[in-house]
């Protein structure tokens, strides 16, 4: 499959969308990922044929004009359902479309369906996906990590060149390193929420997962910009996102001394070993970073995330929103209950509890309080970090794909992010880009982060350490 900017490219000059959508339907009715939930050809194909006939007729052809994208099930469409993985949104369908969702209409891609997730996007392998677990397409027996599972096999399988995910604590980075792709978390307050299924609000971002950075900073381009529908959105227009330079060379590089953790897989440790040798040949200017409080991450986010979670998610009680038990004789205090039961999967009720509980009087401020004290902590944290480096580079996840079913302890799958709630927490910008391949062939993810909105720089610098890689002839892992 070609970039999204080649086929852009090729459709803008008289190429043929609707060709181009046949054959992306046609790989993935073959595909045995489960990556997709449902594919919408009437919808795609009408759109193609309008994107064919206005570019014939000479209109001015949009930047995605006839890129096939994929669409995270927890992101609102109009064609077909928005479940977010769950029972409990089996057959909701959405009366509108997401604003990331209209900008890439606008710039000519074409939606061509839904992908799966972990159930409300909660998880790290998509395995609580009530539509069956995602197969990491370089590994069958692999998961793709999560929750974006299925927008990260999209793109690894080569069935499309973009899909969107959804970013809380690491939902876009983690399957993008899994699955040898790459994965852009922007900035909090770059891309509008408006029809993306609130999980915990001041953390969840969405975001784009493609091959390379290039084709990132593309589709971030026509996906960030104000939106009076969010008001949490930066009011500034959309505008194109320029990668300035790619180049290695003078670039500071902060690498945190605890992303040496002895919890790493030999593969990791190994790749930032010989990572680190190649950046000094590339004369960057690599610094060692103390980031003291990265290992109060996890716990801090599973106690603000879970909070939030427990307050967005209670709308899904079978009378406003999501599936209703059949209980004629309930009260409605039980047929809520019933209905959430029913409804909700294991994962999404623990989490509902542990909010409900950081949130209940006589705990709030020994945790929810304490959590937004130690959250800020951790900003001022990063921010002092951003004044003596322009970016800093961890490993993406500690180790590689897991095995489907190979993680069944909940805090050992909330372990896989401890690299990247810190940018959630602190709301900046995280790219995950491919670098090289474990002893088993099983892509690694590097990690890089920087300063809030200073997502064009992000995107160059994961540009440069790409050309880094490929110039040390590193597998670049995206390989359909
Ligand atoms: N894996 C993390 C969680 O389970 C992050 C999820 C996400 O980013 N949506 O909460």
């Amino acid at each position: 499959m070609k970039s999204a900017r080649m086929i852009a490219e090729h459709v803008q000059s008289g190429g043929s969308a609707v060709a181009i959508v046949q054959e992306t339907l046609a790989k993935i009715d073959a595909d045995s990922s489960n990556a997709f939930r449902e594919t919408f050809p009437t919808e795609a194909l009408a759109a193609a044929e309008e994107v064919d006939r206005n570019i014939a007729r000479g209109s001015p052809a949009g930047v995605l004009a006839g890129v096939p994208v994929a669409i995270k099930d927890n992101i609102c469409t109009t064609e077909g359902r928005t479940s977010c993985g769950s029972k409990m949104l089996e057959n909701y369908r959405s009366p509108f479309d997401a604003t990331a969702v209209t900008r890439l209409r606008e710039a000519g891609a074409i939606v061509v369906g839904k992908v799966n997730c972990d159930e409300f996007a909660m998880g790290s392998s998509t395995e609580t996906c009530h539509f069956g677990a995602v197969k990491n397409p370089v590994d069958s027996s692999r998961v793709p990590g999560g929750s974006s599972g299925g927008s990260a096999a999209a793109v690894s399988a080569g069935l499309v060149p973009i899909a969107l995910g959804s970013d809380t604590g690491g939902s876009i980075r983690q399957p993008a390193a899994f699955c040898g792709v790459t994965g852009l978390k922007p900035s909090y307050g770059q891309v509008s929420r408006w029809g993306l299924v609130a999980f915990a609000s001041s953390l969840d971002q969405i975001g784009p997962f493609t091959r390379d950075c290039e084709d990132a900073a593309l589709a971030f381009g026509v996906l960030r910009g104000g939106d009076p529908k969010d008001g949490t959105c930066d009011p500034a227009p959309p505008r194109p996102c320029e990668l300035t330079s790619t180049n290695m060379k003078g670039l500071r590089v902060g690498i945190p001394t605890q992303s040496a953790s002895d919890g790493n897989a030999d593969s990791v440790t190994n790749m930032m070993t010989g990572l680190r040798k190649q950046l000094a040949s590339a004369n960057a200017d690599v610094v060692d970073i103390d980031l003291s409080l990265l290992d109060q991450g996890i716990s801090t986010y599973y106690v603000i995330a879970t909070a939030e979670a427990s307050s967005n998610l209670a709308r899904f009680d079978g009378i406003r929103y999501g599936h209703r038990a059949q209980a004629p004789n309930a009260s409605p205090d039980e047929l809520m209950a019933l209905s959430r039961s029913e409804g909700f999967g294991e994962e999404v009720r623990r989490r509902i509890m542990l909010g409900t509980y950081v949130l209940s009087a006589g705990y709030y401020d020994a945790y929810y309080n304490r959590a937004l004290k130690i959250r800020r902590m951790i900003r001022d944290e990063y921010l002092k970090a951003f004044s003596s480096c322009d970016v800093l580079l961890s490993p993406t996840t500690p180790s590689p794909a897991f095995p489907l079913g190979g993680i069944t302890d909940p805090v050992e799958m909330y372990l896989c992010d401890r690299y990247t709630v810190g940018a959630n927490i602190a709301g900046i910008p995280g790219v995950s880009v491919p670098y090289g391949r474990d002893q088993d062939n099983l892509p690694l993810g590097v990690q890089l982060l920087a300063a809030p909105f200073a997502d064009e720089s992000l995107l160059s610098a994961g540009a440069a350490l790409e050309r880094l890689r490929d110039e040390a002839n590193i597998d670049g892992a995206w390989n359909a």
